[in-house]
């Protein structure tokens, strides 16, 4: 499940590789869109919002912009490749396929979401989101405001509900939750500093929005997270062994938590 900080630096990497140029193949591997053709539309931007990616384009004709609305969920993935380079994923999982004029393509495999919707329209699609931690709207005191709404919810849950704050994935909730101590179970109203763990965030996320790997320790190649995968092996901490569970508000959402049962005592 990619991050944020992964989403936006897939939409970084697509604007700089498509920006300004105009399209000379598209190809939409989904029933709904496998007829539409944007050859000749010009790519103005590619955006991340939260772990929701918009690319914008331009009409040939003057026509007003669509946006083709993406978004990774589990498996998915955008990948840049230059002229007649081999795609590293196998081709029946290619949702997307854009080729600019200089023959660079962007590749969209196994997406959650892929549509085309007009750009005057992306307010469907993602008004719905929190602040984003990466993008020009974050705003900390609406962050807190929103998670402070509900504070009997599992601050475990209320971190990855998108419509609190926009970015948190699996990895960065537990991860969070370890760094401000708190049981990813207990309710919001337990988290003792509820805007430096919003600080951290934005901090996490900003520092890695450049790497390849989610770095959340800052210790070196092979501490790269305090928690997260590292069930049974001592807390980095107080040696205690890490533990595993899941949670969720239904058993079909359910994501895997860890948690340091001495650092982050079940409430
Ligand atoms: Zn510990």
């Amino acid at each position: 499940m990619p991050e944020g900080d992964n989403v936006w630096q897939a939409a970084t990497r697509m604007h700089a590789a498509l920006a300004g140029k105009r399209l000379t193949q598209s190809d939409f591997r989904v029933p709904a869109f496998a007829t539409l053709d944007l050859t000749g539309w010009t790519v103005l931007e590619v955006v991340s919002r939260g772990k929701h990616l918009l690319h914008r384009l331009a009409a040939p004709d003057g026509e007003g912009p669509l946006s083709i609305h993406s978004h990774l969920k589990m498996e998915g993935s955008w990948q840049v490749y230059g002229p007649g380079e081999r795609w590293r994923k196998p081709a029946h999982t290619a949702r997307a396929v854009l080729r600019a004029e200089d023959g660079v393509s962007a590749v969209g495999f196994s997406l959650g979401v892929l549509e085309v919707i007009p750009t005057a329209e992306e307010g469907t699609v993602v008004g719905h989101l929190g602040p984003d931690l990466l993008g020009p709207d974050w705003d900390p005191a609406q962050a807190e405001a929103n998670l402070r709404a509900q504070p009997d919810r599992a601050v475990g849950l209320a971190l990855l509900d998108q419509r609190n704050l926009a970015g948190i994935g699996n990895i960065y909730r537990n991860e969070l939750c370890f760094l401000a101590r708190v049981h990813p179970a207990a309710p919001v109203s337990a988290v003792r500093d509820l805007p430096g763990l919003i600080a951290t965030a934005k901090r996490l996320l900003e520092a890695n929005k450049g790497r390849s790997r989610n770095t959340t320790g800052g210790f070196g190649p092979r501490n790269d997270s305090w928690v997260y995968g590292r069930a049974g092996q001592p807390c980095l901490r107080c040696h205690t062994r890490i533990q595993h569970g899941t949670l969720g508000e239904d058993v079909q959402r359910e994501r895997d938590i860890y948690f340091c049962p001495r650092c982050q005592p079940a409430p």
